[in-house]
């Protein structure tokens, strides 16, 4: 119908875009550059720092207060780049999600952002899409739009061309199409009249099109953590100063101490590293064809213990060759001869102009038989679509003085509209069973002469003609994929609307666990909730099945403490992505609706990115957790240097610049370093992660304690062994930031991997950052201990070799004792 269509021009476009602005349905909230640094200037952190400034300023220490200032100006522009640098991520990303439509321009029909559309555009409609923007109709043919969202009306409404309507009084006039309403079936050309907030939908302002950036389950977790920490770091901050106060006397000193305890303490890499890795590893996705619309489901991936997914399309091919061949006149004939008159029903039972596989492949085999005009000899009267539920289409054509229904679908239906025996229909189920349990798909056809039109197809008698069997093969790379699930622990789930014998021999080639069982469609009617919760526990195969089967299914599995993923890709599938916990929906088969359900979007339609998806999901969550505790770790001795010193009136070991200094390196370790952490060669060779299981486990805190105290331990005994033998403080001093940093680089080595051996870890890795940020910390070290300048300014002073070398000898220790016990545990 739209060939004659042009369309605006690409001039019309630029000048309608910049008198109406962009077809957006909410506003953005555009960040600042301003606000970008007061929000980075919120931070508590940076807070206290300028607090320490201050205090050395006012005490007359200005060399120190200038360091600070120094320090200052670092933290906030590592913070902001940081910030910026997420910011840019998520954008991208939110760019990937919005919604497509096709246009007419310059007199091509053309796919764009459905953001991008203007008044007088000319778009194209078809079912499963969001209408982009009120719109009047121009063409129409059996299309029905759902309003609910905007109207509260459950029942889709029929849509007319302006001319075909005589009365309507109502505020929704059927001849236009609201933005934010559903198209559910057939198509329709209309012409873009309002964009953006001036749709009906947009003056309400809800969003539909957003990646929701609500906090995870893990955030929610962290952030109590967080603030359980800053009380009670508040609460030792407060003892701290009273205590140095009453054995000191000076308010200023204990002030600081204070301070110094309260920047050790706060736990601000903890929201840091989760940001930095969820999103870093949304958009690692992004660029393997993974789009995730819900940061948090990243997270929950990892934990996925079933896959769902759907046979056609995303198992197979999708890609249909006509295989076997069964005639009722001639029996099995394969494919070296052709009853032509099955061969030409074939042919009129499908759409003309097919995009179902299943009638391509009949066309490709079958067209070349008939000429063109044998083909088009009949005129098209009626067509009764296929439906997943009844499983069978027809078209009805003039012939003569009566009409001829050529019907194909599923043999059960198709024998069902038949008058063949009870005998007859079992001998061509045989034919039928024969053929599926190759893994062929089969079609049935009849066929039927009547005078009258009939309102549904199982109202006609027909005649049985034949079967044809299609082959439709898994996609390469399948097979291993779903060993891979297996060996993970994850249960791989096929879900189709073929017969059980087809849907079990496909299982059974792709190597599913439980596929010498099915569960039917009807069987899934005929059971209560206990009934299939059993059942699902040992069946990978399920058949005869409609969409609104999957959301039993899921739910099922949910309710049997499964982490439930599932593909999906036309409007019905929604509901079921929805209530699953990860609904995957397909990116170039997938409906728009079903897009919007879902919490990723597969660009490639494929199985085997799916279960990489799951492998970077475990990944991530891993490296998630490594840098948890690698922080938890390293803070033990910070925070326990700069309590107790104050506590018994003790010198001061870590004065602020110095714990700065060690956030500094810090920071980009936890934040990096352990982001680009590669996958540990066992990750899927482990069952799922039970979804319970907390992100620190007892037996990862005791490591932790046991860890940090001899951290501690390592830098405060000899700190004080020397003092007390007549050394200064500042050689001490210099001694116990000798220990700490090496002992911090051999901790980052020791826990970021939990199975490689530490030397491995140092010689095989190509983590480029970590080797960059260990020579930066050696090169610091010498520095600081070294440099006569750094020398003042960091309160330390020159070690002898042979003391250095201990310092060295001792820092290693500290730390890399645990690879001993990882060597034994081996
Ligand atoms: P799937 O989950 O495999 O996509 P469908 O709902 O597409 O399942 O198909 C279910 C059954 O309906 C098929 O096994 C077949 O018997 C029948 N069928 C599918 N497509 C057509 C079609 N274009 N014409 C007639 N029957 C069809
Ligand atoms: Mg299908």
């Amino acid at each position: 119908m739209s060939q004659y269509i042009k369309g605006l021009s690409t001039e019309e476009v630029i000048k309608n875009k910049e008198r109406y602005g962009t077809n957006e349905l909410f506003k953005k909230t555009k960040s600042t550059f301003v606000s970008k640094i007061i929000d980075v200037f919120k931070e508590p952190m940076l807070l206290l720092l300028l607090c320490a400034t201050v205090i050395y300023f006012i005490i007359g220490q200005f060399r120190e207060g200038i360091v600070m200032l120094v320090f200052v100006s670092f933290v906030s522009a590592i913070s902001f780049i940081q910030q910026w640098k997420t910011d840019k991520t998520m954008n991208e990303l939110k760019n990937l999600v919005c919604a497509k439509v096709y246009v007419f321009r310059d007199g091509k029909k053309i796919l764009i952002n459905s953001s991008d559309l203007v008044p007088k555009d000319v778009v194209y409609i078809s079912p499963g899409e969001r209408i982009p923007a009120d719109c009047e109709i121009i063409e129409v043919s059996n299309f029905q739009v759902d309003e609910s969202a905007l109207t509260g009306e459950s029942e889709p409404v029929y849509k007319l061309c302006k001319q075909d309507i005589t009365e309507d009084k109502d505020h929704w006039k059927r001849y236009m199409l609201y933005a934010g309403t559903l198209a559910v079936s057939g198509t329709c050309l209309a012409l873009v009249k309002t964009i953006g907030l001036n749709t009906e939908y947009g003056k309400i302002g809800k969003s539909i099109y957003e990646i929701k950036d609500e906090p995870t389950p893990l955030e929610k977790k962290v952030g109590s953590l967080v603030k359980n920490l800053a009380k009670v770091g508040a609460l030792l901050c407060f003892i701290v100063i009273s205590l140095s106060y009453i054995t000191s006397g000076n308010i200023l000193k204990s002030i600081m101490a204070g301070i110094t305890l309260a920047m050790a303490i706060i736990p601000e890499e903890f929201p840091v590293v989760l940001t930095v890795f969820l999103s870093m590893g949304a958009y690692r996705l992004a660029k393997k064809n993974v789009i995730m619309r819900k940061i948090s489901a990243v997270e929950t991936l990892g934990a996925t213990t079933v896959l769902c997914v759907d046979k056609t399309g995303t198992i197979t091919e999708n890609k249909m060759k006509v295989k076997e061949v069964f005639s009722k006149d001639l029996g099995s004939i394969g494919l070296e001869k052709t009853d032509k008159k099955l061969a030409l029903l074939s042919i009129l039972s499908s759409e003309t102009d097919s995009s179902d596989s299943l009638e391509k492949a009949i066309l490709e085999q079958y067209s070349n038989k008939f000429s063109l005009a044998q083909l088009n000899a009949l005129e098209l009267y009626k067509k009764f679509d296929f439906d997943s539920k009844t499983k069978t289409m027809a078209n009805i054509y003039i012939m003569d003085s009566e009409y001829y229904v050529a019907a194909k679908g599923s043999p059960e239906a198709i024998l069902e509209l038949t008058n063949l025996t009870d005998e007859e229909k079992l001998s061509i189920k045989l034919e039928f069973d024969k053929m599926a349990s190759k893994g062929l798909r089969v079609l049935a056809f009849a066929e039927g002469n009547d005078s009258r039109i009939l309102d549904s197809l199982n109202q006609y008698k027909l005649d049985f003609r034949g079967l044809i069997g299609f082959q439709d093969s898994p996609k390469a790379g399948v097979i291993d994929a779903v060993k891979g699930c297996n060996a993970a622990g994850i249960r791989v789930v096929m879900i189709t609307g073929d017969y059980y014998k087809t849907a079990m021999a496909i299982g059974q080639e792709i190597g599913l666990r439980f596929s010498k069982r099915t569960i039917t469609g009807d069987e899934i009617e005929k059971m209560d909730a206990y009934e299939l919760r059993e059942a699902v526990k040992e069946c990978d195969v399920f058949s005869r099945v409609i969409p609104a089967h999957k959301m039993r299914i899921v739910k099922a599995l949910k309710e049997n403490g499964e982490i439930v993923a599932m593909t999906g890709d036309g409007v019905n599938d929604a509901p079921a992505l929805k209530d699953s916990n990860i609904g995957i929906a397909m990116g170039k088969r997938g409906t728009e609706v079903a897009k919007e359900a879902s919490d990723m979007i597969i660009l490639d339609d494929s199985f085997t990115t799916i279960v990489d998806t799951v492998r970077d999901g475990r990944r991530i969550f891993t490296n998630i957790r490594k840098a948890m505790i690698y922080i938890l770790i390293i803070h033990i001795p910070i925070v326990a240097l700069a309590l107790f010193s104050p506590m018994f009136n003790l010198p001061q070991i870590l004065l602020p610049m110095h714990i700065m200094l060690l956030e500094l390196i810090i920071d980009p370790t936890c934040s990096i370093i352990f982001e680009l952490e590669p996958e540990e060669p066992n990750i899927m060779k482990q069952p799922p992660r039970s979804p319970k299981e907390s992100l620190i486990t007892q037996q990862m805190v005791k490591m932790t304690l046991l860890l940090g105290t001899t951290m501690f331990l390592s830098a405060f005994l000899p700190f004080h062994y020397l003092v007390d033998k007549g050394f200064s403080i500042e050689y001490a001093r210099s001694f116990s930031l000798v220990v700490l940093l090496i002992g911090n680089m051999i901790l980052v080595l020791v826990s970021s991997s939990g199975s490689k051996l530490l030397i491995t870890q140092l010689l095989q890795s190509k983590n480029r950052i970590r080797t960059i940020v260990n020579i930066i910390s050696v090169v610091t070290l010498l520095l600081i201990v070294y440099n006569p300048f750094l020398q003042v300014l960091f309160q330390t002073s020159s070690l002898e070799l042979q003391t250095f070398t201990m310092a060295f000898i001792l820092g290693l220790i500290s730390t890399g004792w645990w690879e001993v016990v990882k060597c034994l545990r081996k």
